[in-house]
């Protein structure tokens, strides 16, 4: 069935587009949208102090720290808000690890300006791997006991906790985005000449566009998924789960909106705002020496969720752990890896994996081509159980 985003008209870039001014009224409101009145706003902005890049990562650091429970409970929460994990610790993040440590492909200021935009992943402790302040120590260790065993059945009831925790981190991260785009907006661009404003908050603000209807669209899906934990049943939930012979040397959790399925058809059209996307969840993680992909999602049985599980089920068993790695990269960055499997990959393959990870950004568009890249031997695995509910 096709879906009604394909053939929904585009939103234009030009649409979006802020028209700078260097001259306005003084109270009139500012050409940047922040809502101020211009000689609050960016009149005095070039006066004000510069701010360097690290300190700005430092502020980031700072939003991101800044968190809540995201369980929707009518018993209270802990006091506590924890770095709860996205991607269990024992079994999962330790089975990919090397004295305890993974690479994560999410860069540091330091490392994209000292490669020019072209970061590589770097080394990341397993406490701090995958971790996000998004639940309560209460309800995050009762919430996801079922899935935190050593075993793992493939069960709607255990499928279900996986994609709510993955929607729950989705939103999260959306939200902060938007938290830290908003602060960049207020202090990026301070000291600088006017040109220089201008391209920095048409940029910042072109972006926020975007993540304001990811985090529209994270909203509704979690929204769904609360409904569901609140009543205790699984109506109009579905996944697909699959189980390697052997651990993968990735682990991951992500929600996304799925563009094309791994043999390169178009599923969905994003940047329209006429037509509710289709997010499916992702779980990759591993359960006594088995890697385990679950999707998830509430939503039709015949949409872009389960087209693109399914065409995971339609490969030849033994290159599905190569399209599943493919598609993590093209679709998230909490992520991890194994050093030595990365370590030893050719270069060739790190430049297509790593141009991946900035896939869907301001920087480039995903392709069919990426979905389906089948040149990429990266690494040897056979899927050998399937579940589709
Ligand atoms: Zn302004
Ligand atoms: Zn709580």
């Amino acid at each position: 069935m096709n879906h009604a985003s394909l053939v929904a008209p585009r939103l234009s870039l030009f649409h979006r587009r802020l028209s700078p001014l260097e001259k306005m009224g003084r109270n009139e409101r500012c050409w940047c949208r922040s809502g101020k009145k211009f000689k609050h706003c960016h009149l005095v902005r070039e006066a004000l102090e510069p701010i360097n890049v690290f300190e700005q990562e430092q502020r980031m650091f700072a939003e991101l720290r800044n968190g809540y429970c995201s369980l929707p409970a009518a018993d209270p929460c802990s006091s506590e808000i924890i770095k709860a994990h996205t991607i269990q610790r024992r079994g999962g993040l330790a089975a990919i690890s090397d004295s305890n440590h993974v690479l994560t492909v999410k860069p540091r200021m330091r490392d994209m300006i000292q490669s020019s935009g072209k970061p590589q992943p770097r080394k990341i402790g397993l406490k701090d791997a995958s971790v996000f302040p998004g639940f309560c120590s209460k309800h995050d260790s009762e919430t996801f006991k079922p899935i935190e065993g050593k075993t793992l059945n493939f069960e709607l009831s255990s499928a279900f906790l996986f994609s709510y925790r993955a929607i729950s981190y989705e939103r999260y991260s959306k939200e902060a985005e938007g938290r830290f785009n908003a602060m960049m907006r207020e202090v990026a661009d301070r000291g600088q000449p006017f040109r220089k404003q201008a391209a920095m908050q048409s940029f910042l603000y072109d972006v926020s566009v975007g993540i304001e209807m990811g985090k529209r669209d994270m909203e509704r899906a979690k929204g769904n998924f609360d409904n569901l934990f609140l009543t205790g049943g699984y109506d109009g939930f579905h996944y697909c789960g699959v189980r390697f012979d052997r651990v993968l040397p990735i682990v991951a959790c992500c929600a996304f909106h799925p563009e094309f399925d791994l043999s390169g058809t178009r599923l969905q059209q994003l940047g329209q705002n006429k037509v509710e996307l289709d997010t499916v969840t992702l779980t990759v993680t591993a359960f006594e020496g088995n890697t385990v992909a679950i999707f998830g999602w509430i939503g039709p049985d015949d949409g872009p969720a389960r087209s693109l599980s399914d065409s995971l089920l339609a490969i030849a068993s033994d290159r599905q752990a190569d399209a599943l790695i493919r598609l993590l990269f093209i679709h998230t960055d909490n992520l991890f890896l194994n050093p030595t499997w990365w370590d030893g990959l050719p270069n060739k393959h790190k430049v297509a994996l790593n141009n991946m990870t900035r896939s869907g950004t301001t920087m480039r568009e995903r392709t069919a081509a990426e979905y389906s890249n089948a040149t990429l031997d990266l690494f040897p695995a056979e899927a050998m159980e399937k579940v589709a509910e």
